[in-house]
């Protein structure tokens, strides 16, 4: 069966817990002119599956089509999939919690998904760890995200192949990337454990969050309180 109206609500509905018990935004936004930086289109534009965005629709004016303003965001959609849709919301200030998307709901995370296709946890959009907190914080994690972000996302694979192979591919280039820079790569397991892959390897084996290093931007905070394990 392909993504529906309807899975998308199961998945929505399913997929509540947030990330931590922090308001992350309150620590990326300030070095982004006072927004968080998954909420800023200058950063990320938001993709949808064509049945996610008729459910989003469906239910609420949060959302529109995304205009591309510029070349750099032209191209950036340029070899997007016919099936998706660009769009933008009102923005932060407007957040409607019900009616988040299923990668705001997931971000900065994604499925991993091992060289055997086993998904196996959540690993991180690497590119944006200069400007988000979460991933130099990656113990706040809580394990009911990660279980919720999983089920979510299992559920939408079982019913769109392209998906679970989107994901496999981003994480065959984060083997790829991490392998050339010599680290290992964050992940935390399907009970929110901390796991570590491996570079050349990609063994996957038990890890202590604080292996997970820190980017530069944040190295001289404390770090924030780890969630109960
Ligand atoms: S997930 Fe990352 S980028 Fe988004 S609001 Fe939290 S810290 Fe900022
Ligand atoms: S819907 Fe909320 S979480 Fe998603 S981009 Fe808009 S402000 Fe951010």
């Amino acid at each position: 069966m392909p993504s529906s109206i309807a899975l998308y609500k199961q998945i929505y509905d399913n997929f509540q817990a947030p990330v931590s018990r922090y308001d992350c935004g309150r620590k990326c936004a300030p070095l982004n002119d006072g927004v968080p930086v998954c909420c800023d289109v200058e950063h990320a534009i938001p993709l949808v599956d064509k049945q996610e965005w008729f459910l989003l629709k469906s239910r609420s004016d949060l959302w529109k089509p995304y205009r591309a303003r510029d070349a750099q965001a032209i191209k950036e959609l340029s070899d997007m999939h016919r099936d998706c849709r660009a769009i933008e919301c009102k923005g932060f200030r407007s957040c409607e919690r019900d009616n988040r998307s299923l990668a705001c709901r997931a971000f900065p995370f994604f499925p991993y998904i091992t060289k055997d296709d086993e998904v196996i946890g959540l690993s991180v959009f690497w590119d944006f760890a200069d400007r988000c907190w979460v991933q130099s914080n990656l113990q706040i994690v809580e394990p009911a995200f990660v279980k919720e972000c999983i089920a979510g996302y299992e559920l939408l694979f079982d019913n769109d192949p392209a998906e679970r192979k989107a994901n496999r591919d981003h994480s065959a280039v984060m083997r790829r990337t991490f392998s050339r820079q010599n680290r290992i790569i964050p992940l935390l397991g399907r009970e929110g454990e901390f796991l570590a892959v491996e570079p050349y390897t990609h063994e996957v084996r038990k890890a202590h969050w604080r292996e997970y290093g820190r980017n530069e931007t944040f190295q001289d905070e404390k770090p924030a309180v780890a969630a109960k394990r």
